[in-house]
């Protein structure tokens, strides 16, 4: 006993500050794509062609962030003239087309979230993450929240084992052929008024495997969607400050 509160005196207090302080990210972290406009339209078509994703439009300029996978070959193509990534991870969005964007900024979460769900969830809310065929990268992000670290429940949030018991499913995955019927079942077992919430390239709009005939075109094409929150995978703080954001 004595040990262990030796070590707690030791480690003090792991929880970060967030959000009532500004948290600094590593300078590899590739958030919110800053877009030169002023940039040649022969350099947008090259990084347009060597998008992986497909999710560039050279014609004017944009950038799909529901589908981009934060590779950062655009920026390396270009040479950070079409492109830079910032430092920002506030990238949630209430609206699938907000996602799309030539400006580089994305409307302010909070004034699209919904009052009910503010009213409802705004104290408590009961999650369960439903992986519809995911690589396991989102979900591993997603754990980390739990982690003293980030400590999700002192926010009042928590993810729940059982659909029955939560206010709505946290999806990750580009929700494959095989995890469909499973996926609506956990849909269906989440008692009404009920959140949906799309985490990651692959739930938002199928991911690198988009086109595919063996996965949806987004999880949207199936159930609505309340919210949108982008990456490959979305890094924790992402997730936290929608979470935040949208319900709070
Ligand atoms: S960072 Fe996004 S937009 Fe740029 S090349 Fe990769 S997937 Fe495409």
């Amino acid at each position: 006993m004595f040990k262990v509160f030796k070590t707690r005196f030791e480690q003090g207090y792991r929880t970060m500050k967030y959000p009532k302080e500004p948290v600094v990210l590593p300078p590899s972290y590739r958030g919110l794509p800053v877009l030169h406009s002023d940039c040649d339209a022969e350099v947008v078509n090259k990084c347009a062609a060597a998008c992986p994703q497909d999710c560039i439009n050279s014609k004017n300029g944009s950038i799909d962030l529901g589908r981009c996978l934060f590779c950062g070959i655009c920026e390396r193509v270009s040479d950070g003239k079409f492109v830079t990534f910032s430092q920002n991870f506030e990238l949630g969005s209430a609206q699938r087309e907000k996602l799309i964007t030539s400006t580089g900024s994305l409307p302010d979460l909070a004034a699209h979230s919904k009052k009910h769900f503010k009213k409802l969830f705004g104290r408590s809310l009961q999650l369960r993450q439903v992986c519809a065929g995911g690589c396991n990268n989102c979900e591993a992000d997603i754990n980390v929240l739990a982690t003293p670290a980030y400590d999700l429940s002192r926010f009042g949030i928590s993810y729940v084992a059982s659909p029955r018991h939560a206010d709505g499913i946290h999806v990750t995955g580009p929700v494959t052929r095989n995890m469909k019927s499973a996926l609506l079942a956990a849909f269906e077992a989440v008692p009404a008024p009920r959140v949906v919430i799309a985490s990651g390239a692959c739930a938002i709009s199928g991911g690198p495997f988009f086109g595919s005939s063996e996965v949806s075109a987004g999880l949207d094409s199936i159930i609505p969607v309340d919210l949108y929150i982008p990456g490959c995978p979305p890094h924790p703080l992402t997730t936290l400050h929608a979470l935040l954001r949208f319900f709070k």
